[in-house]
């Protein structure tokens, strides 16, 4: 199959070589182009990767803000991750739900217990879900995880809220399968595809299904060829070198522009913790530093600046929220990592979870924090229910017009939240916010629109977007 052949390995390897070193005045260059929104060819970002002082780093940082804010605005998505089940029959050496960990206790959650988790997820305000297992056939089959779906659409809360939109993050899935997966209307399939360094990525993977590297690296093209609209890929940051690793991103990235009209509806770029009897979680030999960590996300928002960014509670708070200045559009917030983790009593070192967290805060307080650095915390679901999907999407993203949409809606799906969820000390400060933000909408029309959904959601409405 000559499509594998798409994350081209020397190529990358030797374009970090070459690119060492940039002047401050290709730099420039660079990030002048990256502003014009277009993207950046791989060339340019190895060039930016290659950033080695701290006055292009800040040149680099201001100017991801910038292109983030061209393109999404002042927004930041939230949600909250659902995990059904830890059983696992592949032993990445990285993951608590490993197969050769023997420690773990394993469950798959009842279709009751997932109303349950649902519910208490829907507690905290949030409406998006993202819905995740490990791969094991016979314990919990890809038909219970179907099941699993229409449990946590079914559910309501007190308020009358229930979850809008569930994004999945499951194994890679065959033809039938996505068609399967099609019919159960799901926002973004996403799979990491861990590392794109082959040899690193069958040491890291010795055993089960996911030992096949190009089973995974072709998961988006089965997905996107069998009625998914939008997929979300993503790297492991810690397992090789982080350059490489955003490098291929881009190429991953650029090949599905190319060959769907589609690119990836968002990247993820999750580091690896520290996970119970994982021996690649500890002492790693491709470490990512905070430093790089911030330039990373800065190169990806420049070169792909139409995708979502998401950033998970693996980071610290303080991290996190200086993160929101680079480019990342989307978080997590409240996670727990293990089946059934949000019923029990919060603990750091959840046993039965897949790692350990960074960001162990309520859903209410990464919220507050939003507002106070800003931003407007969003729970937006519209474009998926709009059917503003796949290449739709592509369309309005690219050229920075989605920001129309997503400013107003940030803010009716927040003044829901405020009205039904949020504590005092949170309302006030996002009532200000919410002023400030709307009379910053540039079309008449649509800031009396939001003017009135506002109005209407304090007396009652809900559910009220563009
Ligand atoms: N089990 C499926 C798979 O691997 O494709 C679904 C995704 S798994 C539940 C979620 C992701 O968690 C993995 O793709 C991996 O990147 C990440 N992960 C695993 N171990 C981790 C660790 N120790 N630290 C951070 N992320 C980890
Ligand atoms: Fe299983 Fe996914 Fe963990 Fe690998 S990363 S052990 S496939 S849950």
């Amino acid at each position: 199959m000559s499509d594998i052949k798409f994350i081209d390995e020397s190529f990358i390897e030797n374009l970090i070589s070459e690119t060492e070193n940039p002047s401050e005045s290709l730099i420039d260059e660079i990030l002048y182009k990256a502003l014009q929104l277009q993207g950046l060819d791989l060339v340019d970002a190895a060039y930016l990767l290659n950033i080695n002082n701290s006055g292009a780093l800040n040149k680099l940082l201001h100017t991801s803000f910038k292109v983030k804010q061209e393109i999404y605005g002042n927004r930041l998505v939230l949600f909250a991750p659902l995990y059904i089940s830890n059983f696992c029959a592949n032993n990445c050496l990285y993951c608590g739900f490993r197969s050769d960990n023997k420690d773990l206790v394993r469950r798959v959650l009842s279709l009751d217990e997932i109303k349950e988790e649902t519910l208490s997820i829907l507690r905290q305000g949030h409406k998006r879900i993202l819905m995740l297992m490990g791969e094991h056939h016979k314990d919990c089959p890809f038909d219970y995880f179907l099941e699993a779906i229409d449990a946590v659409y079914s559910v309501k809360d007190e308020k009358g809220s229930s979850i809008r939109r569930i994004n999945v993050e499951i194994a890679p899935l065959d033809e039938s399968e996505f068609q399967k997966l099609n019919k159960v209307h799901i926002g973004t399939y996403t799979v990491f595809q861990e590392t794109y360094h082959r040899e690193t990525y069958h040491k890291m993977h010795p055993g089960g299904i996911k030992s096949d590297y190009d089973w995974r690296l072709t998961t988006m093209d089965r997905a996107l060829s069998n009625g998914m609209h939008d997929v979300g890929i993503g790297a492991l940051f810690g397992l090789y070198d982080f350059r490489f690793e955003v490098l291929s991103l881009i190429q991953h990235s650029k090949y599905l522009d190319k060959k769907f009209n589609v690119g990836p509806h968002t990247i993820s770029i999750p580091r690896i913790r520290p996970a119970a009897n994982a021996p690649a979680s500890f002492n790693l030999e491709h470490a990512v530093s905070d430093e790089d960590f911030k330039k990373l996300v800065s190169v990806i928002r420049c070169a792909v600046p139409y995708t979502g960014m998401i950033l998970s509670t693996r980071e610290s708070a303080e991290l996190r929220s200086e993160l929101f200045n680079y480019g990342v559009s989307q978080i997590s917030a409240g996670s727990r990592t293990s089946p059934g983790g949000y019923k029990q009593a919060f603990s750091e070192t959840d046993e039965a979870g897949q790692f350990t967290l960074n960001d162990c805060r309520t859903s209410g307080e990464v919220i507050r924090d939003v507002i106070q650095h800003g931003f407007v915390p969003s729970f937006c679901t519209a474009c998926y229910r709009l059917g503003r999907v796949g290449e739709d999407f592509m369309e309005q993203a690219k050229p920075g017009l989605i920001k129309l949409f997503c400013q107003p809606n940030a803010l009716t799906t927040l003044k829901e939240y405020l009205v039904d969820y949020a504590d005092p000390e949170t309302t006030q400060l996002a009532e200000e916010l919410v002023q400030k933000e709307l009379a910053t909408i540039p079309n008449d029309k649509v800031r009396e629109k939001t003017a009135q959904y506002l109005t209407r959601i304090e007396s009652g409405e809900r559910d009220l977007y563009l």
